[in-house]
């Protein structure tokens, strides 16, 4: 019995999946414009995010929001009015943030503002020019081949405009837990009608939210958003920074619907639980991955881990980005993604929070009080009464070196089960030295 209602709650969720999917797709999404409010409008009916918009001209650290870009139409024509390429069949054609254009040209003159794909004829490829003004159309060979063949002038028409009074439009949604501690999952919605990459991933988001909204309190708490990838995950960072320092772990949703392999991108500190998490749950499944190490190009791991944040930050994929064949091209549509491999990524990343909060919850989180410098060891009665002595089950190390790694990590990210596998060392013995330190004041919990 059970297992039916399991079946049919499936089968309703992969519905309702598949049916975002079709709303969500066609909309012009890109890193500011009326796209991305809608998105997260409708994205609004799953989940109750709160819409906040950042201003145009804002800086952020070393950015700058920038000005508004909505698009209306956009198309070329030759003299005859024939439209061969038409933004309102597929909004990438257009490359995004292009400039307003309306001009009749040669076709030598628009060649430079063309772009094809280098291996998939039929495809169009996906390009954007957030910060340089200028204006292109992506277009398949077969489009590219009738261009060409125009005798005389095409018309090129770009009806775009920039709003310096606009602004930056980023959705939020946050859940509280038991404990202040906080897990981040981020999301992009700046890619148009583009599926794996990354309408799977702003779909998903919306129903994990959904999902854990359901639950009882969770242990943690989770600050979940859907920024334009970069300078939305930036101006983010930027907005609420001394709560984002302190966030120790998360996730960024990407690429969670393709039709091949499971994968998943490792956080900067490869030893740091998360990555350890993840790989449970794909043995628990018995599901084959491939592990991609941390890499310094990739999503919003680049920010949130960069040095001021320095958040262990991992990807679950499917068909991760960059690595299958019909990555930023407009094969990458719901032909490619389906609703159910979506519900079954979003069934795996419910499976490692609920495993996150439960390993640590039996890990503590220290920090050290004294932080800038070293701690003067002999000022806090700290070092040991006999020198030389080796702790029993430690015995690479001696009680001295363990007090030293322990104030070196305790940063109140590193859990006392993350420092005790960079150290290979029981996590018991570590506890017996963090304890004393706790008493003598120069440690304490996060
Ligand atoms: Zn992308």
């Amino acid at each position: 019995m059970e297992l039916i209602v399991l079946t049919l709650q499936l089968e309703q969720l992969t519905s309702e999946i598949d049916n975002y999917l079709k709303r969500l797709f066609p909309i012009n999404r890109s890193i500011t414009g009326d796209g991305n409010r809608e998105t997260l409008r409708i994205l609004q009916e799953v989940a109750p995010i709160k819409i906040k918009e950042y201003s145009s001209g804002k800086k952020v650290y070393d950015w700058t929001i920038p000005d508004e870009w909505n698009v209306k139409d956009a198309w070329i024509k030759d003299i005859n009015g024939n439209k061969i390429v038409d933004f309102k069949q597929s909004n990438i054609h257009l490359v995004s943030y292009s400039e307003p254009v309306d001009k009749n040209i040669t076709f030598q003159e628009l060649k430079t503002h063309i772009y094809i794909h280098p291996d998939l004829s039929d495809a169009i490829p996906y390009r954007t020019s957030y910060y340089k003004r200028d204006w292109g159309f992506c277009v398949t060979h077969a489009q590219y081949k009738e261009l060409s063949m125009v005798d005389g002038l095409l018309k090129v028409h770009v009806d775009s405009g920039f709003k310096s009074e606009g602004s930056l439009t980023i959705g939020e949604l946050l859940i509280p837990g038991e404990s202040d501690q906080e897990i981040l999952i981020s999301t992009y919605i700046c890619h148009p009608s583009l599926a794996n990459d990354n309408l799977s991933g702003m779909v998903m988001t919306a129903f994990l939210a959904r999902e854990l909204l359901k639950q009882p309190k969770p242990k943690h708490s989770y600050r979940i958003i859907w920024v334009p990838e970069t300078i939305g995950a930036i101006t983010y960072c930027a907005m609420n920074e001394s709560t984002m320092k302190k966030i120790q772990t998360g996730l960024v949703v990407t690429t969670v619907g393709g039709s091949g392999k499971y994968g998943y991108k490792q956080s900067y500190n490869k030893k740091n639980s998360i990555n350890k998490s993840i790989e449970n749950v794909f043995k628990e499944e018995n599901i084959k991955y491939i592990t991609y190490p941390f890499d310094i190009h990739g999503s919003d791991e680049r920010q949130y881990s960069s040095q001021g944040f320095r958040i262990n930050i991992a990807s679950i994929t499917k068909d991760k980005y960059y690595e299958y064949p019909y990555y930023h091209t407009s094969l990458d549509n719901l032909d490619f993604v389906k609703a159910e491999y979506i519900a079954e990524s979003l069934r795996l990343h419910l499976k490692l929070l609920e495993n996150i909060s439960q390993e640590s919850t039996s890990s503590p989180v220290y920090k050290n009080n004294f932080p800038n410098g070293e701690v003067m060891l002999s000022k806090h009665d700290l070092y040991p009464k006999t020198g030389g002595a080796q702790i029993p089950q430690a015995e690479n190390y001696e009680e001295l070196d363990l007090i030293l790694w322990l104030l070196f990590w305790c940063d109140s990210k590193n859990s006392l089960a993350d420092i005790s596998e960079k150290l290979n060392i029981n996590e018991d013995v570590l506890k017996k030295v963090a304890q004393n330190l706790i008493q003598k004041g120069v440690l304490s919990f996060e």
